[in-house]
């Protein structure tokens, strides 16, 4: 991975401009192709042609090989999403004179169809879009079941559950929010009628999809969707083996549910017969019922909120980083790593032989490990958890994070320990016990830019691969359906500490679970111009994967391909992580290791999209580790 990440970074100039000529003649090609195809409504053919050969467009191997994706390049308008046909769709929205938004729906339309592991109706997402003047924070996450409260998680000896037990079945579905906020925003911002955004989701579910090999491989490891009768009809063939990479897969069902919602709105999947066969599938689960009703279906809302924002120093520019506050720890905990390693020598310190360095590396962990024993102490929904000292930023606060950093040994050993601070001079004691680490781990992200230079971040999610494993069918005889989050597993499982003081982050009726998704905007603070919008997939991980290509497009000076294609690396609450194959052959591990880091080197499967301003116009990178492509122009 990093001799070919290198190669590619190291392309030439020459080589550079050949890309940047092909991509926008191809692009040019597809724009004049897709929005005569659409205006003669005959879309639908269009895109079958291109799921007929997806070759067309760079796609990885598998799930953990990594594509050597060339970045791509554009002057107007952008989108960036995880799978080709997905991206194809917003695209077509904009060069039919849709909005980011308008492109946006369509993106996530397509891909509840063709990256159902991930996302879709079933699931929420968060979306921050800047309107030209201002930013707004879109909160579509998912709630808990009025029903449902702290000791949802806990088996009948009263300790927590196992992960997996917890997820597969009905009792970790949340209300999903993502529809509703999509709606929401398409009715501020929305250029185009709201019904054709579903026109060519509706005809690939009608005529088929071809297989991804990232679905293929994902279907081939799985042993418990199988189990679920609806998604054992749809995913697996009559002996039970999982689709192929490459096999025509039709979805009726979800055909008829998007073209319901497409004439009818969201109400169509949040009452009625949709929400009926919703809340069967979680109540009636045989081994494993949740809690969903139709009146928790009915009452949800989505929120628009003040977005997060902080200014961060490369002298001699200031950026203005913004992203979804709690209940999202994404945007938070990304500008608690970075603000801490600035007052560290780690801005001194530029990648060696193409990578960071294990004395970077050191630091930022150290830099992790604060920022996440903050995010388990204090972050959860905002409605039922006070911000320390009545102010979300007080976490991030230079002065705070000054003093936090005075504990980072820039050459020596790493901290023994870490416990949360006391932002803002919070009253002494905390008032909450911090949440036990927990793993988190179907997501996805979608960057759009469209012609009036607005742009969003997106990033939306059914929390595990396949969410719930639950397959949502109205029992009309059409096969297959969309799938059911497992969202509540975000929840603390332990709704106490030791002491027993109550976790912040506890299961509560109506509540939404931390989320460390970080869908983020930066901004010249100075112009107010924006820069770059992107983010990733990867649970805890994501904060992460974010703030690393942060950190390499904002002050490596890198090119948004270039920086996610930068090994991975990862502190969760104490062990440090980098990606297996990634650095330097056990050097770097063996390094951070001497100095009393606990080191896993694993695969870190980010699914990074970013599209970034460069000079006389924009660069797009999307992640070779999974199936995204970038289409504009
Ligand atoms: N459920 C996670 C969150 O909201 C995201 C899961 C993932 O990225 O796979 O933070």
């Amino acid at each position: 991975m990093p001799g070919q990440a290198m190669q590619a970074r190291e392309r030439s100039a020459t080589e550079r401009g050949r890309v940047r000529a092909a991509s926008t003649k191809r692009t040019a090609q597809l724009a004049s192709r897709l929005v005569s195809v659409l205006l003669s409504t005959a879309l639908c053919a269009s895109v079958q042609a291109q799921s007929a050969n997806p070759s067309a467009i760079v796609q990885p191997e598998g799930a953990s090989t990594m594509a050597q994706n060339p970045g791509w390049h554009f002057q107007k308008q952008a989108v960036a999403a995880a799978n080709p046909l997905a991206t194809e769709a917003g695209y077509a929205m904009l060069a039919a004179g849709g909005s980011a938004v308008d492109a946006a729906i369509a993106v996530q339309m397509v891909l509840s169809l063709v990256e159902p592991q991930s996302s879709g109706l079933g699931g929420g997402a968060f979306l921050v879009h800047f309107d030209g003047k201002a930013v707004q924070a879109y909160d579509g996450r998912e709630t808990a079941p009025a029903q449902a409260g702290p000791d949802l998680f806990l088996g009948p000896d009263g300790k927590p559950l196992a992960m997996k037990q917890a997820i597969v079945g009905g009792r970790a579905v949340g209300v999903p929010g993502a529809l509703r906020m999509l709606a929401m925003a398409h009715a501020a911002h929305g250029k185009l009628p709201w019904a054709f955004l579903f026109a060519p989701a509706i005809r690939l579910a009608r005529d088929g999809f071809v297989v991804s090999p990232r679905l293929a491989t994902l279907l081939a490891a799985e042993t418990a969707l199988q189990k679920d009768p609806v998604a054992a009809g749809y995913f697996f063939d009559a002996q039970g083996r999982p689709w192929p990479a490459g096999h025509l897969l039709r979805n009726p069902e979800l055909a008829a549910v998007l073209q319901r919602i497409a004439t009818e709105g969201p109400d169509a999947l949040m009452t009625g017969e949709v929400a009926q066969a919703m809340v069967n599938a979680v109540r009636q689960h045989p081994s494993n019922p949740g809690l969903l009703q139709l009146s928790d279906l009915a009452a949800y809302r989505p929120l628009l909120r003040q977005p997060l924002c902080t200014r961060y120093v490369v002298a001699p520019k200031t950026y203005r980083l913004c992203g979804m506050p709690p209940p999202s720890s994404g945007m938070l905990t990304i500008a608690s790593i970075l603000g801490t390693l600035d007052f560290t020598p780690a801005a001194s310190l530029p990648l060696t032989a193409g990578q960071p360095s294990s004395d970077w590396l050191h630091l930022y962990a150290e830099a992790s490990r604060l920022a996440f024993a903050d995010r388990a102490a204090y972050v959860a929904d905002p409605a039922f958890a006070e911000a320390p000292a009545g102010d979300w930023l007080s976490l991030v606060q230079p002065a705070y994070l000054q003093a936090r950093a005075a504990a980072i040994a820039p050459q020596g050993q790493a901290m023994p320990q870490v416990q949360a601070g006391r932002p803002g001079a919070v009253p002494a004691p905390l008032g909450w016990a911090p949440m036990p680490a927990q793993t988190e781990s179907g997501t996805s992200h979608i960057s759009v830019l469209d012609r009036w230079g607005h742009a969003l971040a997106m990033t939306t999610t059914i929390e595990d691969a396949f969410g719930a494993r639950l397959m949502v069918n109205r029992g009309k005889g059409l096969a297959g359906g969309f799938l059911l989050n497992n969202q509540l597993t975000d929840f603390s499982f332990s709704p106490s500490g030791a002491d027993g003081k109550p976790v912040a982050n506890r299961v509560q009726p109506g509540k939404r679970p931390r989320s460390s998704m970080a869908p983020t905007l930066v901004f010249d603070a100075d112009s107010g111009e924006l820069q770059l919008s992107g983010g990733s997939p990867g649970g805890a991980f994501i904060i992460h994967f974010t703030a690393k290509t942060l950190y390499g497009v904002l002050r490596w000076g890198l090119s948004p391909q270039a920086a996610i294609d930068l090994p991975n690396f990862a502190n969760l609450e104490g062990m440090t992580f980098l990606e297996k194959g990634g650095f330097a052959p056990s050097t770097t591990a063996a390094a951070l290791r001497a100095r009393g880091h606990q080191v896993i080197e694993m695969p870190l499967t980010s699914g990074l999209q970013v599209l970034a301003r460069e000079p006389g116009g924009w660069a797009g990178g999307a992640d070779g580790r999974r199936e995204g492509v970038v289409l504009g122009d």
